[in-house]
């Protein structure tokens, strides 16, 4: 096979989160947000989505049609942007109950959303997605008492509304198979003993937001859970950015995550674990190269 024929994938960072995954054929968006909420809005009061950001987002990572949107868990920050998105893309939007209701809320209809069933891969072009149940990163206390885990989106959500609103519902890892190769994605950092067994994958898109959180054998804990299952050739981070500041500001780490990434880094070198990388900012990549 030449190298023009060669199946690839392409996928860009778009901050949080989000990738845009490209084949050629099929255009599909994992979490895009790009409304991207100022630190004293966010918890202070009711939010919405940006239509002005997201139509140059869109732009920039040179989306204007997208086949869908892949959820994987309902919190603003992965879910603020989908019907938006949705609407000026034609895309499906795939996820748990709860971001359905997002949907809802945004005014898409039913046709544009497809509830995932963890058992049946959704197949998009030439890929195919495994939705893999699993849970979010544990927050510290007082994040606890706002957010309240484990919360579902029962109703529709209709925007502007408070972040705490966008209960996490259920979260799911993904799992990619295609042509070109296999790679995963990890949108909140925890683990459920031993569920990634099976899940093995070329490359590996793991989520550090909310480890700067914890210590560091929570870390080792979750990457021997994650990345010891997955078993990847490369890995590279996502959701290391502020997700506070606009995505025209120069980036800054989310909180204290470069700490965890030092650390991450270290590991690897020492355990001859794969090269690793956080994703780099608003530009492409060769996923396969
Ligand atoms: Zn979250």
């Amino acid at each position: 096979m030449s190298d023009i024929e060669k199946p690839q994938v392409k996928a860009s960072f778009r901050g949080t989160n989000c990738l845009v995954l490209k084949d050629g054929k099929s255009t599909i968006l994992v979490d895009p947000y790009f409304t991207r909420v100022d630190a004293k809005t966010v918890f202070l009061k009711k939010i919405q989505p940006n239509p002005k950001r997201i139509e140059k987002a869109l732009n920039d990572a040179q989306v204007d049609q997208a086949d869908a949107i892949l959820i994987t868990h309902a919190h603003f920050d992965h879910a603020l942007d989908l019907a938006h998105v949705a609407k000026a893309t034609g895309a499906v939007v795939y996820g748990c109950e709860s971001v359905a209701n997002v949907c809802r809320g945004g005014g898409l209809p039913e046709s544009q959303i497809c509830v995932v069933d963890p058992k049946k891969p959704v197949e998009i072009g030439d890929f195919s997605v495994r939705f893999i149940p699993g849970i979010h990163l544990a927050f510290p206390f007082i994040l606890r008492l706002l957010l309240r885990p484990g919360r579902k989106i029962t109703a529709p959500l209709r925007p502007p509304a408070r972040s705490s609103a966008w209960a996490e519902g259920q979260v799911h890892a993904l799992h990619f198979t295609h042509p070109a190769g296999t790679f995963f994605n990890q949108g909140s950092a925890n683990w459920v003993e031993g569920s990634l067994k099976g899940c093995e994958a070329d490359v590996a898109f793991l989520g550090v937001g909310g480890l700067d959180l914890h210590k560091a054998d929570y870390w080792d804990k979750w990457y021997a859970e994650t990345a010891g299952y997955v078993n990847p050739k490369q890995i590279y981070w996502t959701h290391w950015d502020d997700f506070c500041l606009s995505l025209d500001e120069k980036w800054r780490y989310l909180r204290q995550v470069d700490t965890v990434l030092a650390h991450l880094t270290h590991k690897l070198k020492k355990e001859g674990g794969p090269p690793e990388e956080k994703m780099p900012w608003l530009e492409w990549i060769d996923v396969f190269a």
